[in-house]
């Protein structure tokens, strides 16, 4: 590989392009029209605007990635997350014109893509899933009930297709199953044009704890330890800290090595994430990421592994340059993620940033494409960067947190820097190993 299109805007753009530069590879920059601003574009070899502001006409439209690749030569295509990054097709029309798309192939995306079938790989190869149905919820409504009853209640009804915390409902008695199921399978089939539904038992008071792993897809596997990502509102994480704190290391080390033999039993190629619900010292698999992941730097701060590097690398043919053995997790790193929103109502903030101050120091790492000036525009993703912070021990990292929070300026549009101050100063947080609704229920939302 000598020339990588990099498929994506904003911080993870950046973050790419420069393990670009440290591999001695060329860079292409795509862009819509509302993002002639961005940092990286100074950065990259070439830039390419694809489209319009609309997603859908340039960072979700296909055939304009591959004719940029084609008209600048690229020869490999970086999807970064969100956008394509879990788009079976797309990963298959580039490999199809001949280009080399970084991350696994597309049977491998398809399969993780789909939860059932996700749940059902993830059993054969060993990984340990939530108890269910252990497959699509039949048509039969006496099925129904006899399966809802064996899980025992309550139960949670998911769409196969679902993504993005969408296309799910807890039920909590028998009377009401029937009800959800139709309800769930009516909307999954509008929202994700799939139907099919499953029932899992719902964990009452889990925490979300997360294994990172590398694979050549040529037989060499990785995991880089976990991440615990509980601090969530309505789904999307909002601060993420490597390794998860307290975790029973029988059970940790089971479930890690589980997922590195699903890595090598799938031929999977690139980085990865395994993501587990974690209750009572046990591990239960939800769903696997097929892509760089926008907490991947705390990893990086506990192992002094380069995962974007490594990803590029076996990506283009590479073996894993690292054995389980050299992978070391030593210290603690925490990840804020700042969105350019109203830290109260959380609303979108876009807008001009009259000035930024980045916040820094031993132990510091902010991963922005903010500059004074700099336009947030309104049509993507609230996050506005990433602030990092690496300690010898949780409570340092949480001290540097404290003070990298107060160091850091955005002036000019709102962000959730004021929530983060609040959190890093929460007593139960800063004692570790809060569960996934212990936000919402301190913001009063449940
Ligand atoms: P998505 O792909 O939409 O993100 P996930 O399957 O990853 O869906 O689930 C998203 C979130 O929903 C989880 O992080 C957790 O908060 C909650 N959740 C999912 N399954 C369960 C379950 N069986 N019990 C309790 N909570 C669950």
């Amino acid at each position: 590989m000598q020339k990588v299109l990099i498929a994506n805007r904003g911080e993870i753009a950046l973050r790419i392009i420069r393990a670009c530069k440290e591999l001695g590879l060329k860079t292409v920059a795509v862009h819509s029209t509302a993002d002639r601003e961005l940092m990286h574009l100074a950065m990259a070899d070439e830039t390419v605007c694809i489209g319009p502001a609309i997603a859908t006409e340039s960072y979700l439209n296909i055939p304009r990635i591959i004719s940029a690749a084609e008209v600048t030569g690229a020869d490999g295509i970086h999807p970064g997350y969100g956008f394509l990054a879990e788009n079976a097709d797309f990963a298959e029309q580039i490999e199809n014109s001949g280009f080399t798309f970084i991350g696994p192939s597309a049977e491998v995306i398809r399969l993780m893509g789909d939860k059932v079938s996700a749940i059902a790989a993830m059993k054969k190869t060993g990984v340990p899933t939530v108890p269910g149905s252990d497959g699509p919820l039949p048509e039969n409504e006496e099925e129904c009930l006899k399966i809802g009853r064996r899980v025992g209640y309550p139960v949670i009804i998911k769409a196969a297709g679902g993504g993005g915390g969408r296309g799910m409902r807890v039920v909590h008695k028998e009377e009401d199953l029937i009800k959800s199921i139709r309800l769930t399978r009516t909307e999954a089939g509008a929202a994700f044009g799939n139907p099919m539904v499953y029932l899992e038992k719902f964990l009452t008071n889990p925490r979300h704890v997360e294994v990172q792993v590398l694979s050549d897809g040529q037989g060499h596997a990785i995991h880089l330890g976990d991440r615990d990502c509980s601090l969530q509102r309505r789904h999307q994480k909002i601060i993420e800290e490597a390794p998860a704190p307290g975790i029973d290391e029988k059970a940790r080390a089971e479930v890690q090595a589980r997922c590195v033999q699903a890595c090598i039993d799938l031929g999977y190629r690139g980085a990865g994430t395994f993501e587990f619900l974690y209750e009572n010292g046990e591990f239960f698999f939800i769903e696997m990421n097929t892509r760089i992941q926008v907490e991947h730097p705390i990893s990086e701060m506990v192992t002094g592994i380069d995962i974007v590097k490594e990803q590029i690398r076996v990506c283009a043919g590479e073996p894993l340059s690292i054995k389980q053995e050299d992978v070391v997790i030593r210290g603690h790193a925490i990840e804020c993620r700042i969105n350019a929103e109203d830290p109260n109502s959380f609303l979108p903030s876009p807008g001009t940033v009259t000035f930024f101050h980045a916040p820094g120091g031993n132990g510091v790492r902010v991963d922005s494409h903010l500059y004074s000036g700099y336009k947030v525009p309104p049509n993507y993703d609230s996050l506005i960067g990433k602030l990092i912070t690496y300690g010898a021990t949780r409570d340092e990292a949480m001290m540097r947190m404290r003070n990298a929070l107060d160091e850091l300026v955005v002036d000019g549009i709102k962000t959730n820097t004021p929530l983060h101050r609040e959190l890093v100063r929460d007593a139960e947080f800063c004692k570790g190993g809060v569960n996934i609704h212990y936000l919402e229920h301190k913001l009063g939302i449940s």
